[in-house]
């Protein structure tokens, strides 16, 4: 489809893509994780672009991580002692897992990209306490950017930033809807494109172009398909690969439960009460991922829900190798489907991933069992 080409082109080149946002006259602030307030960075007339690894050899960063932290965190450290990430003007930490804690400490130390927060939420989020202190937070980030550009955010700017956002979640929402429904209509590496350039692109631009595909693949006539419904679960999944193994394979992806997909995008803002607050509520309210706390079974409930919602074949669970708070999270995730009856699929995986071959098996043998 011609209307997801500037998305393939985005995360092919963010380089580039954040060289043409920073003429259009916003800096960019870096984050790697979904529990940052976008919403926030935005009405600061801030570019907030999620970081990924660009994959390269690991040698700099060697200094400061050890070997068994997750690639994703060892590579970003990597891009930017490597000058990689000149163009970023800020980078905010949300208090989450150990390896983002420790890199925030690390960045903050030995590297020079301008604005630098932590923005410490809290780890249990179902309680009335949780959401005062959340709130709190959200207030000290803000008068951090404001301090930063040199004068309060304009509340006008926050309900603007807030209502895009929420443009933007509902469009990606209907996207995964309409590939659930059809899942002929859409590629997995389309699918990939979409949500990983909707991390990164200006976020105006992407507002429009997401509404222009939801209008197109509404019209479009659904080819019919007989790929197995697969749902991937995860922490971060930037492996495009998977995503056309899958499809070459014999299956489809359905739906997700990453943090760079649904987790990230679920939830509406309410825009009816105090911004902040409407904030908190989204953060508190939406997938837990496993670095929170928001009850001692709801992600394993979550995943088997998804399931049955989008009619899932299996679910794959797409792990970054040295992840902790997912491979503690797994046993009990796994547990959950098999009393539901669901089969699920372990894969252990690394931004420099080796021998295809051997994953593609296991994606066959898996989606033909199922
Ligand atoms: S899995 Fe959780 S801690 Fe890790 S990046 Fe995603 S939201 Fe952040
Ligand atoms: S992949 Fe896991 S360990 Fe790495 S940053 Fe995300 S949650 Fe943390």
């Amino acid at each position: 489809m011609k209307e997801i080409d500037p998305f393939h082109i985005a995360i092919n080149d963010p380089a580039t893509l954040a060289a043409g946002i920073k003429a259009g006259s916003r800096k960019i602030i870096g984050y790697m994780c979904s529990y940052a307030p976008e919403e926030l960075i935005y009405a600061a007339g801030f570019h907030p672009m999620r970081l990924f690894s660009s994959k390269s050899e690991i040698s700099l960063a060697e200094n400061h991580l050890q070997a068994y932290c997750c690639s994703l965190v060892r590579g970003v450290l990597e891009d930017s002692l490597a000058g990689r990430l000149d163009y970023l003007d800020g980078m905010v930490f949300p208090h989450t897992c150990d390896s983002i804690q420790r890199l925030s400490d690390i960045w903050r130390l030995n590297t020079n990209h301008g604005f630098f927060a932590d923005v410490i939420m809290p780890v249990k989020l179902n309680t009335a306490s949780a959401r005062a202190y959340m709130t709190d937070v959200l207030k000290k980030f803000q008068t951090d950017l404001e301090k930063a550009i040199g004068h309060p955010i304009v509340p006008a700017d926050l309900e603007a930033s807030i209502c895009l956002f929420n443009r933007i979640r509902k469009n990606l929402a209907r996207i995964y809807e309409l590939k659930s429904k059809s899942p002929g209509l859409i590629r997995e590496i389309d699918l990939f494109a979409i949500v990983k350039g909707a991390m990164i692109m200006d976020r105006e631009e992407l507002a429009q172009r997401l509404e222009t595909i939801v209008l197109v693949l509404e019209k479009k006539d659904p080819p019919p398909s007989l790929a197995k419904r697969i749902i991937l679960a995860g922490s971060i999944c930037d492996m495009v690969d998977i995503y056309s193994l899958i499809e070459a394979c014999g299956g489809t992806v359905v739906a997700d439960d990453l943090c760079t997909g649904n987790r990230w995008f679920e939830g509406i803002i309410p825009v009816d009460i105090d911004p902040l607050e409407a904030l908190t509520a989204r953060y508190a309210d939406r997938a837990v991922c496993p670095a929170k706390h928001s009850g001692n079974t709801i992600r394993g409930e979550n995943l088997v829900a998804l399931a049955n919602t989008h009619r899932a074949d299996g679910v794959i669970f797409a792990l970054l190798k040295f992840c902790d708070p997912h491979a503690f999270d797994y046993p009990y995730m796994k547990e959950f489907l098999d009393t539901a009856g669901i089969k699920s699929l372990h894969l252990e995986l690394d931004d420099h991933q080796q021998g295809q071959g051997q994953l593609s098996t296991r994606l066959e043998t898996f989606i033909h069992m199922i």
